[in-house]
């Protein structure tokens, strides 16, 4: 086999579903953005309901005004890893404050959130070690396990009873486990059972990660989280998450108690050898931080448009994912007539995610719609009025409500 056929491949499966260039999922060109909800795609205005940008705080003039500073300030780029070119202040006082946020004595930021997980778990496992993940794990998880050398194990999504059985499998009395889960799993956009894993870690005393990317910013008290919700912060090792979502920036940060992730800035490869993050971002995120922390009015906001877009695709007659998130799973079916739907939808200027295998079972594919607190209700009506009409034009109502 010629070692391009496998990227050949991509274009015959587009030709197949009979997508041109810029129909494929993944191609779409964004050429203007009007504010956290509405970009303009092939000259349309679009309401923007596939980002992951939770609170909206993309276009807060907080956060702006934070990344402008530090562009003046501190330059466009680092130009180099801490390492060997420096920590910048703003790294500094940003993992200070993420520790303090979340009570923690370490914390640690890297420039992206998959930075994060690759450099966390491969930078604490090696080949003598276990890393057991929940099935539907981020690839950057898997990554990062693989990375490592570590015996990887997987145990069944969501299902304490598995990762339970899983460790009683393992030598007893060893403390080389590390167990990593997510807080909200945006496939399905469904959460963890963390106090029931908390529990299970405990008793075969392995250490666990909660990877929070989807989850910080949307729960708990102070919006740290899917952890913080369910009151078990204090019982996780390593909490990780990313700046790309809920805190509008690029980037990912790791809090812990346990003193040695201070000692991942000098042993972590994925962390040492790339440049870090930005100022603008590393800015923009202190804000967002600190905006969330202080005012649960953009979380509130978010719920209540979860709620009501939730409710509207039901009473269209959608099958939509069970969970309660703000990641709104709508299910399709065949990769083409998901492909078909999507293209439909953005025509009439509704953007969404396409989830295609392998990241779902074939002919069980799926659109995600990703809910902002920055969405008016005008915004979400329209978008139902969208799904409603592509759902009438392409039979999928029909079909669905069967
Ligand atoms: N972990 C999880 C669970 C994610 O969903 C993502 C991104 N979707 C990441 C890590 C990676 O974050 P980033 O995009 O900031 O690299």
């Amino acid at each position: 086999m010629d070692l391009l056929d496998k990227i050949r491949v991509l274009a015959v499966r587009a030709m197949q579903l009979g997508v041109g260039p810029g129909g494929y999922p993944g191609d779409t060109v964004i050429d203007e953005v009007l504010g956290a909800s509405h970009v303009v795609i092939g000259g349309k205005r679009t309401l923007m309901f596939g980002s992951n940008n939770y609170l909206g705080l993309t276009f807060h003039p907080e956060v702006i005004a934070a990344a402008q500073a530090a562009i003046s300030r501190y330059g466009t780029a680092t130009t180099g890893s801490r390492i060997a070119n420096g920590t910048f202040r703003l790294h500094r006082d940003l993992e200070l404050e993420f520790a303090r946020l979340f009570e923690k004595r370490r914390g640690m930021i890297f420039t992206t959130g998959h930075q994060a997980n690759l450099s966390v778990i491969a930078g604490l496992c090696g080949p003598d070690d276990v890393v057991l993940i929940d099935a539907e794990s981020h690839a950057s998880v898997y990554d990062g396990a693989r990375l490592s050398g570590a015996q990887l194990l997987w145990f069944r999504h969501n299902s304490p009873e598995n990762l339970d059985q899983k460790l009683s499998r393992l030598p007893k009395g060893e403390r080389n486990r590390l167990v990593v889960v997510e807080g909200l799993y945006s496939i399905h956009g469904d959460v963890s059972p963390l106090a029931e894993i908390v529990d299970v870690c405990q008793r075969h005393r392995a250490y666990l990660l909660v990877d929070e990317a989807h989850s910080f910013g949307l729960y708990g008290e102070r919006g740290r989280g899917w952890a913080e919700a369910q009151g078990v912060l204090p019982q996780v090792d390593f909490l990780v998450g990313t700046f790309s979502k809920a805190l509008a920036g690029i980037g990912g940060f790791c809090v812990s108690d346990h003193p040695e992730l201070q000692g991942l800035h000098f042993t972590a490869r994925a962390y040492l050898f790339t440049a870090s993050g930005p100022p603008a971002s590393l800015a923009g995120v202190q804000a967002a931080l600190r905006l969330i922390s202080h005012d649960s009015s953009f979380r509130e906001r978010l719920w209540a448009n979860t709620r009501r877009f939730r409710a509207g695709l039901t009473r269209l007659g959608y099958t939509i994912g069970a969970g309660d998130s703000p990641l709104v799973p709508v299910h399709m079916g065949t990769e083409r007539a998901t492909i078909g739907f999507w293209q439909s939808l953005m025509e009439q200027g509704v953007y969404v995610n396409v989830v295609l295998p392998p990241a779902t079972r074939k002919d069980e594919c799926l659109l995600r719609a990703s809910c902002s607190a920055v969405h008016t209700d005008a915004d979400i009506d329209e978008a139902l009025e969208v799904f409603a009409a592509v759902g009438e034009k392409t039979g999928m109502l029909a079909a669905t409500s069967r």
